[in-house]
């Protein structure tokens, strides 16, 4: 478990001032024109030693991501973006810290961009999040009005400004291309890659786009040393995240653990437990809606990181854990699920487009029974024939949930067609 003097949130349940006056007593802006001055491949060298990997979902390392930027030169400006669009159901980890540690984030971006060779920084924050907005905004302002950043940031000399966009609520705008597209005042769909934005992004210059805590807990860790950061949680699964719990526990909630806690302390710990104990656990998708479902047996045996979730075939994702108790009619869950991606995919590649639809439809008839058997492997083919044929990764994650039914709750799809035939027989 987590100790109290590794926590880098200390404010992440909004008990104390989220401005300027409550970060700096937090230790936020403290010496950050001496972070500035180590310049950029220290910085890089450094957040790659941490071991920090992108807390978006994908965890890919951010040190060898910002690595990736050319050198800047006069021609093309390089961007920051920071992904603060998020939509995953279950997931709400980001916005926790918009509106009570916003200035973690910009001190991040201010560092993140001296890394990259960027002066300015777009934040896309969800439309939804209008208070979040609000509160990240006055943020910003005082910042601003401090020196902190501008054009001269913390008084080093370096230009930053930090850009906040509202978007509409578009899933997919959560996906990097498209939420440039988008910011690019065009519709939120994602672009082919290559090229990566790292060589064109926004408006066609170099760009990274980081995840909010990605680019949150940077600061800290430049103040603390790689070590401190990387000596907690697992080899390749290092540091410290924020895990949001929810569904059938006693107390749901936002908890800041170490990479690599065990699935069932962390629920036992900070969420109460199982409603009606741990025995009367049905099922858990560990990672925000687009992971595969885990059973109450492996749940037993996960350990919440990147690796270890997927070697049970599932994923950390966006750390969003969803708790299902025996109450749950896990078909229904998971065709809840299906309909959302149909809803949310873009339509620009066929396989998405079409496949969702075909999927959710499935999915609706084996639900109330209303299937031929054999139905559930044509169904178990569909989700082949879309993962890994479409442009971005919704269609991925649109097949995953309904993988993992499969794999693991394949009975509970036989019973529920076996007993809608007898049904009808009787009826009849
Ligand atoms: Fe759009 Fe779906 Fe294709 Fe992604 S996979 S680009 S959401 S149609």
């Amino acid at each position: 478990m987590l100790e109290d003097k590794d926590r880098i949130f200390t404010n992440i349940y909004g008990l104390n001032d989220p401005f300027l006056k409550g970060a700096h007593s937090r230790g936020d802006w403290n010496k950050t024109k001496n972070i500035i001055a180590i310049g950029s491949d220290k910085i890089i060298e450094q957040v790659k030693e941490s071991g920090l990997r992108g807390r978006g979902g994908a965890g890919f390392s951010t040190g060898m991501k910002w690595s990736f930027m050319p050198k800047p030169d006069s021609k093309r400006p390089h961007y920051l973006v920071i992904n603060a669009d998020e939509g995953e159901p279950g997931t709400c980890k980001d916005r926790e810290i918009m509106r009570s540690e916003p200035h973690k984030l910009i001190e991040g971006a201010l560092i993140a961009s001296v890394a990259i060779g960027a002066h300015a920084a777009y934040c896309y924050v969800r439309g939804e999040f209008f208070r979040e907005t609000e509160i990240l905004q006055r943020a910003v302002d005082e910042a601003r009005n401090a020196g902190l950043i501008g054009k001269n940031a913390c008084n080093s000399g370096y230009r930053f400004e930090f850009h906040i966009h509202r978007g509409m609520g578009a899933y997919i705008c959560g996906e990097e291309s498209a939420l440039i597209e988008s910011l690019e005042g065009k519709k939120g769909q994602p672009r082919l890659k290559p090229p990566f934005p790292a060589s064109v992004g926004l408006w066609g210059c170099p760009t990274t786009v980081n995840n909010v805590e990605s680019i949150a807990v940077v600061p800290t860790i430049l103040r603390r040393g790689a070590n401190w950061f990387s000596n907690i949680g697992r080899a390749n699964n290092t540091g410290i995240k924020l895990f949001n719990i929810s569904g059938h526990v006693n107390t749901p909630c936002t908890v800041e653990e170490a990479m690599g806690i065990p699935l069932r302390e962390l629920i036992e710990k900070h969420a109460g437990g199982v409603i009606g104990g741990w025995n009367n656990l049905l099922a858990i998708i560990p990672g925000g809606a687009s992971v595969p479902v885990l059973t109450r047996v492996l749940s037993e045996k996960a350990l919440m990181d990147f690796d270890s979730l997927n070697e049970l075939q599932s994923g950390l994702g966006t750390a969003g854990v969803m708790v299902m108790d025996k109450s749950t009619d896990i078909l229904k869950a998971i065709t809840r699920l299906s309909l959302f991606y149909k809803h949310e995919s873009c339509g620009q590649c066929t396989p998405c487009r079409e496949g969702t639809g075909w999927m959710w439809r499935m999915m609706e008839r084996i639900c109330q029974g209303n299937a031929k058997l054999e139905e559930i492997d044509r169904l178990g083919e569909v989700t082949k024939q879309i993962e890994g044929h479409t442009i971005c990764a919704l269609g991925d994650a649109a097949a995953w949930p309904i993988q993992g039914l499969i794999r693991h709750f394949r009975p509970e799809m036989e019973k529920r067609i076996r007993n809608f035939k007898s049904t009808q027989f009787r009826t009849a």
